[in-house]
């Protein structure tokens, strides 16, 4: 196996593969063992940084099947969706717990992308009261913040409080490039990012295919990103994406444009297959299947009779929401989930 470059996060010192594991899809790998050989796989391959957060179901709990024994070849890194005093305290103990570690490297406060947010945790009884005193026991080494709006980034940036920020950057979305990650060069904090082959939306039909070296070209090519998180779910991602490290090549000018051009006609506002709504739903609904269902649909329209039957097959329909808005308020991406449920009901919930 070729081996994967390696990039300064920041201010850390350290020096992480520019490729990390992302927690996120091993909630999805139901066998713990399983889990834990996939997590064994990507360390056995040199990726040395490892992103999860208290909110991906548990995922921490398999990370730490591994930690147990291999937790000085890493660089760890969890995240907070408690934001006030005593209850990141509780997160933080737990994610300790489950991690099977005396200590993080990197305590992130979790998708701060509003301002309520940002109060919330700077607040006297606030989450960053705990990092601190966390820091202070020797529990976190640095401290993070993840979002999905730039301004609150480049803020977090600026106030010299965080070593690392976590935003998105792929071909659909790179934002970030343009103001963020210069000023993360300029205050030498690093950047972590994810999302770097948008949640495999890029190769999801053959019509919209993009080649998933490009993407992840794209994405290596910017030289102030530290390190990608892609969410394993298999070996054969795994080597992907270290086969994309070995034989990066710069795109030309011309390519990232039809590229980014070839992702625009995707449009932002798609689901990204997170999962952070699906946690949520007290109805049960399979709410990231259905989201794919409405962008392909208004892309496909030829193709609704075979959204019809799948919908069919859907033991739990739309139909069963009880409008409580749960998953609009964990949605990263703002999807009007609940109008997507009923546009998607309406026109497939029809004799096949
Ligand atoms: S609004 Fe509907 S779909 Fe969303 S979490 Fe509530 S019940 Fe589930
Ligand atoms: S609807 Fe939003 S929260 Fe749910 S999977 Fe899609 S992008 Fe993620």
């Amino acid at each position: 196996m070729p081996e994967i470059r390696k990039r300064r996060l920041g201010r850390t010192g350290f020096m992480v593969t520019e490729i990390g594991l992302g927690g996120i899809p091993l909630m999805r790998v139901e066998d713990f063992d399983e889990a834990a050989r996939l997590i064994s796989y990507a360390l056995d391959q040199g990726i040395n940084y490892i992103d999860t957060a208290r909110a991906y179901g548990d995922s921490e709990e398999k990370i730490g099947l591994v930690m147990k024994d291999r937790r000085d070849e890493v660089f760890l890194a969890t995240k907070t969706n408690a934001y006030d005093y005593d209850t990141a305290w509780q997160y933080l103990e737990t994610s300790l717990k489950n991690l099977q570690t005396d200590h993080l490297d990197l305590w992130q406060m979790h998708d701060i992308s509003t301002e309520q947010r940002w109060e919330e945790i700077w607040s006297a009884q606030g989450a960053m009261k705990a990092a601190h005193e966390a820091r202070e026991q020797g529990l976190v080494r640095y401290f993070g913040v993840s979002g999905h709006n730039d301004a609150l980034l480049l803020r977090a940036v600026e106030c010299g409080e965080f070593d690392v920020i976590l935003g998105v950057y792929n071909l659909g979305i790179h934002s970030l490039g343009e103001q963020v990650i210069p000023a993360a060069q300029q205050h030498d904090i690093g950047v972590a990012v994810m999302k770097p082959l948008s949640g495999g939306l890029f190769f999801r039909r053959k019509e919209t295919f993009i080649d998933p070296m490009k993407a992840w070209y794209f994405v290596l090519q910017n030289t102030g990103i530290s390190v990608a998180l892609v969410g394993f779910q298999n070996q054969r991602d795994i080597d992907q994406a270290i086969q994309a490290s070995a034989t990066f090549t710069p795109l030309s000018e011309d390519e990232i444009e039809q590229l980014v051009a070839k992702a625009r006609f995707l449009g932002d506002d798609v689901c990204r297959d997170c999962g952070y709504c699906k946690e949520e739903c007290p109805a049960g609904i399979d709410i990231p299947k259905i989201m794919h269902m409405f962008d392909e649909a208004r892309v496909f329209s030829y193709e609704w009779p075979r959204f019809r039957r799948l919908y069919a097959e859907l033991e739990i329909k739309g139909d069963a929401c009880q409008d409580c808005g749960k998953c609009e308020e964990k949605c990263p991406f703002d999807l009007k989930i609940r109008e997507r449920l009923k546009w998607v009901h309406d026109r497939f919930n029809q004799p096949i």
